[in-house]
């Protein structure tokens, strides 16, 4: 199932779609809902980010095709980072480039969102706490990276993290092909069977530590090719099998 978070008539809902046909969704997203009325068309609404997080969680070097072309080892446990929630933007918005920064890459990423509170769920009934998933790009100041030593800065700028274009259910999502695309040119390739660490075993490892809410995040990490680097002007997209193609423009700050 296709669910949209969007904007339509001076309001935000949340709405079920089918084809280009947007239904109105009836219930909690998060634990029972159905599909209710027609709304509109697609192209009647302007979609927001499918997830309102209160955390994102996200993982690096977890793509084995990643970490052999920047030759680096592959770790033992997960390498996570926090992209807090000012970095979330839709898929008609634009990323700014910052002016704290000189060396903007784009990450292509498969992202997660939970459906109910997650806290010391063992990795076989991880799955069962996800609502579904989304295309992300996590967007990264290499030059602040490697200054700061840290990610603070680097991938918590405001709108370095858009999400989108849908949330998608019932899907499997450790065999999907993901691709980034700059300004039409496949620049990452792959597929998410490629990650080390699954969503299983993320969700468990986190979980472990902090709880999960409804709404919340995990980035899944980048494949090869990704921190590819873009400037100004730039149109970046992500697409996911399933899911669809999350396209933002790079524009300069006010
Ligand atoms: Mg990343």
């Amino acid at each position: 199932m296709k669910i949209a978070r969007f904007q339509w008539q001076d309001k935000v809902h949340w709405g079920i779609l089918e084809n280009n046909t947007v239904f109105s969704l009836v219930g909690n997203l998060y634990s029972e809902f159905e599909k209710g009325k027609e709304l509109c068309q697609l192209k009647d609404v302007r979609l927001l980010a499918p997830a309102e997080p209160s955390i994102t969680v996200a993982c690096g070097m977890n793509y084995m095709d990643h970490l052999k072309e920047m030759g680096r080892p592959v770790s033992q446990e997960p390498v996570l980072f926090f992209k807090p929630a000012n970095t979330v933007i839709g898929p008609e918005d634009d990323i700014v480039y910052p002016a704290v920064g000189q060396d903007l890459r784009y990450e292509a990423e498969l992202c997660c969102i939970m459906k109910q509170e997650a806290k010391n769920v063992p990795e076989e009934k991880a799955l069962s706490y996800v609502l579904g998933y989304t295309c992300g790009n996590d967007l990264t100041l290499m030059d602040l990276l490697e200054k700061d030593g840290r990610t603070t800065r680097a991938k918590g700028f405001d709108t370095s993290g858009p999400l989108g274009p849908f949330l998608v259910t019932g899907i499997n999502p450790h065999n999907l092909a993901i691709k980034g695309r700059v300004n039409g040119k496949t620049i990452q390739d792959s597929n998410t069977s490629r990650m080390l660490f699954n969503i299983e075993k993320l969700i468990s490892y986190i979980s472990a530590f902090l709880t999960l809410r409804p709404g919340d995040v995990i980035w899944t990490g980048t494949p090869k090719g990704g921190a590819y680097p873009v400037k100004i002007g730039d149109i970046i997209e992500v697409e996911i099998e399933g899911i669809g193609i999350l396209k933002n423009k790079v524009v300069a700050p006010n």
